[in-house]
This record gives structure tokens, C-alpha cells and sequence, in this order.
């Protein structure tokens, strides 16, 4: 027997006794993405499995490490949840909400272009988990339809989440075979600095994608693709309605300074028609969340058996261990559940209590954004 592929299959099953592995869902550009059952709740969870050295050889380790700490406490409805992670010598596992309904890519590909109503309503739920990322201090990057998943209800669920912090530059975008008609002209020129108006550029085109059903850059020549990018060049088609029309130019402006922010997209009034209350007040931040405990989930892993105080404890510490996990993924699923998906009274109730919150916890949320940026 081959020694080093013994030892591989016994460490999967030390470090992932707590998951029963099952099918490939994906390969990504570190490793590959399995469905896997978690044996204390018996949730299906989504893992990736990146390669240590893949990720070594490209000098991002500690890049990849801080980037996992700061998505660990992200929540939001639109953001693929991210449970824990498991580092073994050879791989880091993520372990991930998992998502039914495939690629918003394959959706778009099937449907050809969306009906006004149906796109918007893709395009408020992205720009709220978008919003809330940046408020956290994270900026995506590699926004495009491959990396916004769907889940059973036909919501959209941001993926890749921060991972492409790591492959921000043009050098990579050139080097790499992912496409780049979603990145923005400062990021295809090579610009060091990559901030929160780049994710708007994205998203400009993900909405023309939606609405148009074909890319506003599009070129089999790369050179002259990054040409059309970079002077803005792009044709809008007759049939769209007026609002989209006024809001997709002033999301694709060349000039990252100039371009639309998020709260501007916001108020716009083509975003703002038929949104659905839950999304209408913008999103809590993790350290707002971080403070409320659920008493019945809390009570149903004690149960599992495990310690109270000591489980309260790694809550409030935002801790990665077995009980964390069972609390969130039953957490997690509770509210999809019961409450369909996102009851807005339950959302109403959260925002309200955790904007009383927020307010009083400003120290907190300064130190998580202090956090982040030592982080680069
Ligand atoms: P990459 O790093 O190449 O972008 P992805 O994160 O897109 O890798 O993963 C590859 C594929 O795995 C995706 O196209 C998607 O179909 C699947 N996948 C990834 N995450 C999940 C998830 N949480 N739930 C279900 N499928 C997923
Ligand atoms: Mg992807």
C-alpha cells in the first residue's frame, strides 16, 4: 500500500469525524467543494477543501487564515453561511451552508433575460448582503453570477466570500482562467487599492446580465475585452424600463470616485420599488449579533450534552468548537423551518433590537474594523 495516501484517508477521518463526507458538488481553483451530513444534527452542510500547499505556493496562508476568522461571524440571509473550519496538515476544510438550486450563472443561462420584477428582486438581495460585507469591512471582489448561489426558494446566497480578497490584482486576473467581464477597470489596470466601489462595478454588470441576459463587456479577445472595460464602451438594449436605464450607467462609471455607492443604489428609486421589508433597513453588523442568544436552541445542545456556562461562554466569544456548531446549524435551520424562509416579522424584531444595540456599541465595531485592516 501507498504510505501517503494511507495516512491521507485516516487523517479525513480524524479531523472530519463530525461529518459524513458525500458527493462532489464543485471543483475550485484550491480544491474541491463535497456535500456532507453533519452527525450531531443530521444538516447538510457544504465543505471545501483547499489545498495547504496550493495555497502556500501562492504565499497566501496567513491571508487565507484572517480572511476565514472575519467571514466565520458573518450572518446575513444573502451570505452562504460559513459554520466552521478544520485545519489539517495537508488542507483546510470550510465547512459552509449548504445551497440546492446550482449557479444564479446556470439560471440566467437557462432563462435567458429576467422579467424586470424577478432581477430586481435578485438584485435587492445582493445588494443588501454586498452592503452588509462592506459594512464589516470586507469587500468581495469577484462578484459575478458563478459565485451567487440559489437556494431552495430561488434566494440568492453571496459565495467565495473573501477568499477572492486574496486574488484581488490584475496580475491574477490576467494569470488565472476565471473571466474577468465582472471586474472593474481600476482592477484590470492592476491598481493596488481595490475598495467597496469595485463590488458596485460588479454588480452593475451582474444586473445588466440579469435584465439583458448577455454581458455588457464581452469579447473573445481578451486585450480588447480589457479595452472596452477600461473606456466604459458598452451598448444599453431598447426594452429596458426607464429606472433601469437611469441606474445601470451610473454603476458602470470608468472612474471609481465617481461611481454610484452603495447607500446612493439604495435610494435609488428602481431599487427602492417592491422591496420587501425585511431588506429595507440596512443590515446589522456581526458584532450586533454576536450578543443574542437563543434560550431553546441553547437548550437543545445542552441537551446533545454539553456544558451550559461553557457553551454561553464560547458564544459570547464568538468560539469555533463542537457545541458552537450544533448551535448554529440548528440555529440556522430553525428559522428556515418555522418561520418559512425570513418571516419579515422575525427580521423586524432582529433589526429592531440590534439597531437599540448598535447605537451603544460603537467602540466594538471600530475595533472589529481596526481588526480587519491589520489584517492586510
Ligand atoms: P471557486 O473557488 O472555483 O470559485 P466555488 O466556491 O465556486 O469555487 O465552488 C465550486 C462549485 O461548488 C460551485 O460552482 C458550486 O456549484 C459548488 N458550491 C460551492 N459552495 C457551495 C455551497 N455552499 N452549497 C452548494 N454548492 C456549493
Ligand atoms: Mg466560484
Amino acid at each position: 500500500m501507498d504510505g501517503s495516501s494511507y495516512r491521507g484517508s485516516s487523517s479525513v477521518d480524524i479531523y472530519l469525524q463530525n461529518y459524513k463526507l458525500g458527493k462532489t458538488l464543485g471543483i475550485g481553483s484550491f480544491g474541491k467543494v463535497k456535500i456532507a451530513e453533519h452527525a450531531l444534527t443530521g444538516h447538510k452542510v457544504a465543505i471545501k477543501i483547499l489545498n495547504r500547499r496550493k495555497i502556500k505556493n501562492m504565499d497566501m496562508e496567513e491571508k487565507v487564515r484572517r480572511e476565514i476568522k472575519i467571514l466565520r461571524l458573518f450572518m446575513h440571509p444573502h451570505i452562504i453561511r460559513l459554520y466552521e473550519v478544520i485545519e489539517t496538515p495537508t488542507d483546510i476544510y470550510v465547512v459552509m451552508e449548504h445551497v440546492k438550486s446550482g449557479e444564479l450563472f446556470d439560471y440566467i443561462v437557462e432563462k435567458g433575460r429576467l422579467q424586470e420584477d424577478e432581477a430586481r428582486n435578485f438584485f435587492q438581495q445582493i445588494i443588501s448582503g454586498v452592503e452588509y460585507c462592506h459594512r464589516n469591512m470586507v469587500v468581495h471582489r469577484d462578484l459575478k453570477p458563478e459565485n451567487l448561489l440559489l437556494d431552495s426558494k430561488w434566494n440568492v446566497k453571496i459565495a467565495d466570500f473573501g477568499l477572492s480578497n486574496i486574488m484581488r490584482d490584475g496580475h491574477f486576473l490576467k494569470t488565472s482562467c476565471g473571466s474577468p467581464n465582472y471586474a472593474a477597470p481600476e482592477v484590470i489596470s492592476g491598481k493596488l487599492y481595490a475598495g467597496p466601489e469595485v463590488d458596485v462595478w460588479s454588480c452593475g454588470v451582474i444586473l445588466y446580465a440579469l435584465l439583458c441576459g448577455t454581458l455588457p463587456f464581452d469579447d473573445e479577445n481578451i486585450p480588447n475585452l480589457f479595452k472596452k472595460i477600461k473606456g466604459g464602451i458598452y451598448t444599453l438594449p431598447s426594452h429596458l424600463s426607464p429606472g433601469a436605464r437611469d441606474l445601470i450607467p451610473r454603476m458602470l462609471v470608468v472612474d471609481p470616485m465617481k461611481r454610484m455607492t452603495i447607500p446612493e443604489i439604495r435610494q435609488h428609486q428602481w431599487f427602492q420599488a417592491r422591496l420587501p421589508r425585511y431588506l429595507a433597513v440596512p443590515p446589522p453588523d456581526t458584532m450586533q449579533q454576536a450578543k443574542k442568544i437563543d434560550e431553546e436552541i441553547l437548550q437543545e445542545v445542552i441537551n446533545m450534552g454539553f456544558d451550559r456556562n461553557q457553551l454561553i461562554e464560547s458564544l459570547r466569544n464568538r468560539m469555533q468548537n463542537e457545541a458552537t456548531v450544533a448551535y448554529y446549524l440548528l440555529l440556522d435551520n430553525r428559522f428556515r423551518v418555522s418561520n418559512g424562509y425570513l418571516g419579515a416579522e422575525f427580521q423586524e424584531t432582529m433589526v429592531r433590537l440590534v439597531s437599540q444595540v448598535y447605537f451603544r456599541e460603537e467602540e466594538n465595531v471600530s475595533s472589529l474594523y481596526f481588526m480587519y485592516r491589520e489584517s492586510y
